[in-house]
């Protein structure tokens, strides 16, 4: 690995970000952009392109380091450059708490349970805020690092 390998693999503000973008498609999750996905998807755009939209990706993780002009024939989509800045800036991650205690500690006590690693580790129902508070720090500082 050259030094500027280096340089650039542990720079976060050298790595390319780019926004997948398909007109039309609202970038925040709410039901108008579900009605629009649901609308283009019925005109044969493809469904796969229309949740990509809004949605950034670091390039150097992505084969041949940028995507095809396109994905398939008659694609709508194009992409457009970002700065890693504003990808931590805008980035989030989702987690809702049901997934713990609604889900995984459902079963307490079942021998297998789903819960048994989280007690294990000293988590119980009463931590399934922290725990997925957590969840949703680790998934953002892992994405926005690529
Ligand atoms: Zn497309």
């Amino acid at each position: 690995m050259s030094n500027f390998d280096a340089i650039v693999e542990n720079n976060d503000e050298i790595s390319a970000w780019i926004k997948w973008i398909h007109f039309g498609v609202p970038d925040e999750e709410s039901k108008k952009r579900e009605n629009k996905r649901n609308e283009l998807v019925t005109f044969l755009h493809c469904k796969i392109c229309t949740v990509l939209s809004g949605c950034c990706f670091v390039t150097n993780k992505m084969p041949g380091h940028l995507p095809p002009e396109i994905l398939h024939p008659r694609c709508d989509c194009t992409y457009k450059f970002v700065a890693a800045s504003q990808v931590k800036r805008q980035a989030r991650a989702i987690c809702p708490i049901g997934k713990f205690n609604s889900y995984m500690f459902k079963e307490k006590g079942i021998k297998g349970g789903k819960d048994i690693p989280y007690l294990d580790l000293g988590f119980d129902i009463e931590d399934s805020a922290f725990l997925a508070m957590e969840y949703e720090r680790q998934a953002k500082e892992k994405y926005t690092h690529g």
